[in-house]
């Protein structure tokens, strides 16, 4: 059930709408699957709900219903669908809709999903409404990687964290079910942000030997021109080896602030990571997590990433 309404959450949005001290804007940041959108879709019944006397919502009012069909004129998601940008069509038709009285609701509800694939000019043309949407409208962003989304938009929205179910009893029923090694079922079960669905799909597609391999060629060994160039050749393997440098990288940062070691994705390779921590600086690990960020985005786009996968290259061998 990872992908349901997260229902604390939903509580505590209950107390805070019941004090009217909604804020305008919130950004939801967790991992895929862990309930961002359909907890804002819940809010968006929870404040609009037109039987008051209910705790949280009715579901059968017509404006719960309108909102479960997705049919609401008051009510919107914009989803982009995974690695595809904002459209800027998109956010000028939220924009006006913000600017326009709610045709029925109390309270306009519009979800962002996925705000790192907005393009610059989509992230100018929404901050405007960020700032003074109107006390009658409330807007909801939500991300998995919060690395990406720029600073001026998230300063403008208070920030609500989702936790994915615990990696832990992930790896429990990877290692008890389909009888995997501890060591690879604590990767697939971290690698996977705790989605059990995910987990299962990367051990089919037999990632954790893949994975080694690339951070063998990318980060350990310096001679990798060769390598790099196979792989950026293949738009999905590239795909797969910028996330997987992500979780490396994460993983050293994690490190670095100090995180217990068995939180990291690649316990498997501890000693190596443990012998890198002390050769970045913290800044440098947060710009090669950007780098490889912006790498992933620019693929997704279909542009050269050519140059930036040197640049990273550059960077990941930037050590002291
Ligand atoms: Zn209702």
């Amino acid at each position: 059930m990872e992908d349901s309404v997260n229902i604390s959450i939903l509580n505590r949005f209950e107390k805070i709408a019941t004090n009217n001290r909604l804020a305008h804007a919130y950004l939801f940041v967790g991992p895929e699957l862990t309930g961002k959108s359909e907890t804002a879709l819940a809010i968006a019944k929870l404040v609009n709900c037109a039987d008051t006397a209910r705790e949280l919502f009715c579901d059968a009012c017509p404006s719960c219903i309108k909102i479960n069909a997705g049919s609401h004129p008051d009510v919107g998601v914009i989803d982009s669908g995974d690695g595809q940008s904002i459209k800027i069509a998109a956010i000028r038709d939220l924009v006006s809709r913000v600017q326009l009285r709610p045709f029925e609701a109390p309270k306009k509800v519009f979800v962002i999903k996925n705000i790192e694939q907005l393009t610059l000019e989509g992230s100018n043309a929404l901050l405007k409404t960020l700032e003074e949407p109107g006390s009658d409208t409330l807007l909801i962003l939500t991300t998995a990687v919060p690395e990406k989304n720029l600073e001026t938009v998230k300063s403008r929205c208070h920030v609500v964290n989702f936790f994915p179910a615990t990696q832990q009893r992930v790896a429990a029923t990877l290692e008890d079910d389909l009888d995997i090694p501890e060591p690879v079922a604590h990767f697939l079960a971290y690698f996977s942000e705790g989605c059990l669905g995910k987990a299962r799909r990367f051990y089919q597609e037999g990632i954790f030997e893949r994975k080694n391999d690339m951070i063998d060629h990318m980060v350990l060994e310096q001679d990798n021109e060769a390598y790099l160039k196979t792989l950026s050749a293949d738009k999905e393997k590239t795909k797969e080896a910028l996330a997987v440098l992500l979780s490396w990288f994460r993983d050293l940062m994690l490190l670095k602030t100090g995180v217990e070691q068995g939180c990291v994705v690649h316990a498997d390779r501890r000693k190596e990571l443990l012998s890198l921590v002390s050769q970045y600086s913290f800044n440098q690990l947060k710009e090669i997590v950007e780098g490889i960020v912006d790498t992933s985005r620019m693929l997704g786009e279909n542009l050269n990433i050519k140059i930036p996968l040197i640049l990273l290259r550059e960077k990941i061998w930037t050590r002291s």
